[in-house]
């Protein structure tokens, strides 16, 4: 028989769980920021995939064009501004002119004519009037001019960029073909991390299934087991992750099962004894689970639930017997072959002097 393990005190398992959590928690940071230095292997350059499909001559030709065009606004802007000065001034000139005339009109109705000096004011106005005329109109033109520059020149930008777009889709399918490459190189690195880690751990979590330190390696494997999740799931399509998170699944259901099945058919000892010493304490066959009728309680009735409110009425002290169940005729108390007394059949040790007899 092997001898029962301490279990502690209620803290001190409640602790080693914690810790075992902590523990868990650590890992997983370190796992972490392993992959975080993985990740940061960089990958291709888009500026340097598209100088080899885009012809820099027509990238030339459209920074070009561009800076054209927007030379070309700023001139139009300017002639606007212009325009806009000259129109002033001319409504300036002709309100002169009209008050010049409505002078004159008065000087002809009242018979007087006008001073030279108003004469001449009258002349030079309309002069000036019909020169900045000819200015704003000279300015249309140059703006009409401007104008259908600007739209040649957009035109001819839009017939660029027509053509660099072209060309610039090879250049992202290229890019895009080699950021996947990357991608799975980069799951790849990262599993070839965590996968043996895995592995490792799962065979030690399967090993050491009684041992004490059982917890640490639950730890290790849990926290390695989560990551390896999360990184299966960023790298593939979730469409893939879902089969392969089903399947795994599926093996750890249908792995507990079988052990739970195998429990029930071929019961490990210490449980079948543990089972064992609970049935005899209930004075109960541990097979049938028949009260076993000794002693005191040769005439009581009593069930799994009821036996410790039906208790035996005087002290008189029974003599030790043999039994055996009256229902399935399993022996559940005989002689001792060392001391001679009378001891439990499906228990490992003689009550009265310790003998020891194996249990199969
Ligand atoms: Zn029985
Ligand atoms: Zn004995």
């Amino acid at each position: 028989m092997k001898t029962a393990r301490s279990k502690g005190t209620w803290g001190t398992r409640f602790l080693i769980r914690l810790l075992a959590v902590a523990m868990g928690v650590l890992i997983f940071w370190l796992l972490g920021f392993l992959m975080r230095d993985i990740k940061s292997i960089g990958g291709p350059d888009y500026d340097e995939i598209e100088k080899k499909y885009v012809d820099q001559t027509l990238v030339d030709r459209q920074q070009g064009v561009q800076g054209r065009i927007d030379e070309l606004g700023r001139e139009f802007s300017s002639k606007r501004q212009q325009q806009q000065l000259v129109g002033e001034s001319s409504q300036n000139l002709q309100r002169t002119i009209g008050q010049l005339l409505e002078l004159k009109r008065l000087s002809i109705e009242k018979n007087v004519s006008l001073t030279e000096a108003e004469e001449r004011d009258l002349s030079l106005s309309l002069t000036q009037f019909l020169e900045s005329q000819k200015a704003n109109q000279e300015l249309n033109a140059t703006m009409a001019d401007l104008t259908r520059q600007k739209l040649q020149s957009e035109e001819e930008l839009l017939r660029i960029e027509q053509r660099i777009a072209d060309s610039r889709e090879p250049a992202e399918e290229e890019y895009n073909r080699l950021e996947e490459l990357h991608r799975l190189r980069l799951a790849a690195y990262q599993l070839a991390v965590l996968v043996p880690l895995l592995l490792a751990a799962t065979y030690l979590v399967i090993r050491n299934r009684a041992s004490i330190y059982f917890m640490l390696f639950l730890a290790l494997g849990g926290a390695t087991l989560f990551k390896v999740s999360l990184v299966v799931h960023e790298y593939f399509p979730s469409r893939y992750f879902k089969y392969i998170l089903i399947l795994a699944l599926l093996a750890v259901v249908v792995r507990c099962l079988v052990y739970l099945i195998r429990l029930v058919a071929f019961p490990r000892i210490d449980w079948l004894v543990k089972q064992y010493r609970e049935a005899y304490e209930r004075f109960l066959c541990p097979v049938c689970e028949y009260p076993i009728r000794i002693g005191p309680r040769r005439f009581l009735y009593w069930t799994r639930r009821t036996v410790h409110k039906v208790l035996p009425r005087g002290d008189s002290p029974s003599e030790a017997e043999q039994y055996t169940c009256p229902s399935c005729g399993t022996r559940l108390f005989e002689e001792c072959p060392e001391c001679r007394k009378v001891r439990h059949s499906l228990l490992g040790h003689c009550m009265h002097c310790g003998a020891e007899k194996p249990l199969a």
